[in-house]
């Protein structure tokens, strides 16, 4: 029998890979905690926390136990017409965390799907009131899916060439980084000002997918505040910041305004099982509640609200607001800063950023998102026992929270004998 590497190539179409040039998959057989194991069983510390999923650790025992006995009480069950414990109790744990604002939650399937529904509650949130807007407005580089609504409010993608044509309507306006708050919040103003904005979509403070971009909070919360004013949306995309990587539980926390809807998936099931929700304020539902049929929102996945998925997710959040958990994340984030007195400096180091467990640094070099240098440095982390995805010329960290001090120094080891070896 050849090995699962090999068998892979006969069938297997990998997301975001051209083949021809990237034909090679690492064959992964089990994780536990911060650490993958590959089928010759060589180790690898998850420095991305598996695109920042798995926060508790792979693999954990209680997340794991309270999964098992949702799977022998009830595996699935249609939830338009019909309701379940695991989901009803998700509901309240959900909005314990949640800013005060949320009121109403919405099942999907992933990130790109939370984002969709997202979009399709702005749009037709002003549809509903004999208002038709239809054009939305989003960050340059954001990222908020591969589906086409969340495609379409994407600024990043280079590869989306042949689908532009079927795209949304959306505006485009840069980050706010502190100095360029007030021109940004004038081009959102002049822009909303068209009357014709349904919504406003935004990764709150960190762009992870342009690779851990941070932007200004005092900037965000004034754009927010625009939107207000002109009764636009406002939609948070807390797919990657949602679950205390911030060191908040959700990243919308820093801004006084709050958003009248958010979008969360990745961590809220901790990489286990596929799951997403959209949130939303009272007052968008209300815009759906009528007598009239047609005013409800006729979107709905088969595996909405999957009860094994919500005892998962809940199972989550408990860890998420232990005293343990809390632990994790403060002494993850002091390492970070440790780690960054020490390297900023470094000759070939441009810039440094941080917010809770996410820390990124841009190298003084010039490299593409998917370029040569990239794959050099990506097989060196690899080779070297520990897995990060540098994006362009950055290098990021956000590890699972229970990574043990020991790990955290080996990545950051790996990053400096990279900086001072490969580049
Ligand atoms: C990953 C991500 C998505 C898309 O989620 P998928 O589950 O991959 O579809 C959307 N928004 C943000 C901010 C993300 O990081």
């Amino acid at each position: 029998m050849k090995n699962i590497s090999e068998r892979d190539k006969k069938h297997l179409w990998h997301p975001l890979t051209q083949h021809k040039l990237h034909p090679e998959s690492l064959a992964v057989t089990r994780a536990k905690g911060a650490v993958l194991y590959d089928e010759n069983d060589k180790t690898y510390i998850d420095g991305i926390a598996s695109w920042y999923t798995c926060v508790y650790g792979h693999c954990n025992d209680f997340i794991i136990q309270k999964a098992y006995e949702q799977m022998q009480r009830l595996d699935h069950v249609v939830f338009s017409g019909f309701t379940h414990e695991p989901a009803v109790a998700l509901s309240e744990a959900l909005m314990d965390i949640l800013p005060d604002n949320q009121e109403k939650l919405f099942f999907s399937d992933n990130g790109s799907t939370a984002s969709d529904v997202a979009i399709k509650m702005a749009l037709q949130y002003h549809f509903n009131r004999g208002n038709k807007r239809n054009v939305l407005v989003a960050f340059e580089e954001g990222f908020h899916g591969d589906t086409f609504g969340a495609m379409s409010v994407s600024g990043l993608s280079v590869y989306n060439g042949p689908f532009e044509d079927f795209f949304l309507s959306v505006e485009r306006i840069p980050v706010p980084d502190g100095e360029n708050n007030r021109e940004v919040a004038d081009k959102l103003r002049s822009i909303v000002e068209k009357g014709t904005v349904a919504g406003f979509i935004y990764e709150p403070l960190v762009q992870g997918a342009a690779a851990m971009k941070m932007h200004d909070a005092e900037g965000l919360n004034a754009l927010i505040g625009i939107c207000k004013e002109h009764d636009v949306v406002t939609i948070a995309d807390e797919v990657m910041t949602g679950f205390g990587k911030t060191g908040k539980y959700f990243a919308s926390e820093y801004m006084r305004h709050k958003p009248d809807i958010m979008s969360m998936s990745k961590a809220l099931t901790a990489g286990m099982l596929p799951m997403a929700v959209t949130s939303c304020t009272q007052e968008i539902y209300d815009a759906f509640y009528s007598d009239d049929i047609s005013k409800g929102l006729f979107h709905g996945h088969t595996y909405s609200a999957n009860p094994v998925a919500c005892s998962v997710a809940l199972a989550g959040i408990t860890l998420l607001r232990s005293e343990e958990m809390q632990a994790h994340i403060q002494r993850v984030t002091e390492a970070h800063r440790r780690f960054d007195e020490e390297i900023k400096h470094h000759p070939k180091v441009a810039s440094t950023r941080q917010l809770g467990v996410i820390y990124a640094l841009d190298l003084r070099v010039k490299m593409e998102r998917y370029g040569n240098l990239r794959d050099k440095l990506f097989r060196f982390f690899m080779g070297n026992g520990v897995f990060l995805r540098p994006l362009g010329n950055t290098i990021y960290i956000l590890a699972p929270y229970v990574v043990t001090d020991e790990q955290l120094q080996q990545i950051y080891n790996v990053i400096g004998r990279a900086l001072d070896e490969v580049l």
